[in-house]
């Protein structure tokens, strides 16, 4: 059984086209796999799907061999607690601490107060921000604020990271930085769907990836595809 599946999904926007014309893919549990293609390919869909930002008008998304489409409204934020999400703008609340930003999946989970702190210290330590925690986002490099994002991700323990573009407004050092932070995480166990440019660091990081190009899988080299876009 696979973390997540998608059979000949197809998902069209209000009053648009289809967005994804029967796309087929696997994630295995503890796999890495990277979503590329230009722009409007429609990886951040897929994550949308994924998700249930959005349902597919098509075909079956599946998560744990169960179908999405049978998941009621009223049970999406559960299926959103077991997800961790990361976004190329970071989408921290600036106006609160480090501490309470990564805190904040476990106060919608109710934890206890020293548990909360545990963890969220636990989850700081992993990204290499400890003492960090009163500063306000602002006050952190790019990196630091991704690693932020990456510990909030992480501090609810998913079983599986859904990341759009997380190292687009950050320098290639950096970069190279968040995906090795994601391959230790990897490592212990936790699953990525990763959308992203990025060609040249999946390259480097030899993780398998999945090329879209309007909506569907492309055997094309995902080369030609970046330099249009870069
Ligand atoms: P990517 O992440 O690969 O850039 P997206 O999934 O964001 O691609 O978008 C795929 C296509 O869907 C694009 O043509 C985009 O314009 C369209 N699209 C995205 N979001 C919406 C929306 N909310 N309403 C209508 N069309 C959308
Ligand atoms: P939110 O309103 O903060 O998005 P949800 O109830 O929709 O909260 O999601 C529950 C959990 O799913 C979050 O605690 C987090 O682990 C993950 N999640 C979903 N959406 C986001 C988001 N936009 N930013 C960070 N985490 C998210």
């Amino acid at each position: 059984e696979h973390i997540l599946e998608f059979r000949d999904v197809g998902c069209r926007y209000k009053g648009g086209v289809d967005v994804l014309n029967g796309l087929d893919f696997k994630l295995a549990r503890g796999e890495m796999l990277f979503l590329t293609g230009p722009s409007g390919a429609g990886k951040s869909t897929v994550l949308r799907l994924a998700a249930m930002q959005l349902r597919a008008t098509r075909g079956q998304v599946l998560m744990n061999g169960k179908d999405l489409a049978g998941v009621r409204p009223g049970k999406v934020p559960a299926h959103r607690r077991e997800l961790g999400m990361i976004f190329q703008d970071f989408q921290l609340l600036h106006d609160r601490s480090v501490f309470d930003n990564i805190a904040l999946p476990l106060v919608i989970r109710g934890l206890s107060h020293t548990d909360l702190a545990r963890r969220v210290r636990a989850a700081l330590d992993a990204v290499g921000l400890l003492g960090r925690e009163k500063s306000l986002p602002r006050t952190l490099s790019g990196g630091e604020q991704q690693r932020a994002g990456i510990a909030r991700a992480i501090v609810a323990r998913p079983q599986l990271i859904l990341a759009d573009e997380p190292t687009g407004n950050l320098d290639p050092r950096m970069a190279l930085d968040v995906m090795r932070l994601f391959e230790r995480f990897n490592e212990a166990g936790v699953s990525f769907l990763i959308a992203t440019h990025a060609i040249d660091l999946i390259e480097q990081l030899g993780h398998r990836a999945i090329h879209l190009e309007a909506g569907r899988e492309s055997q094309a080299r995902p080369e030609a595809a970046s330099r249009l876009t870069a």
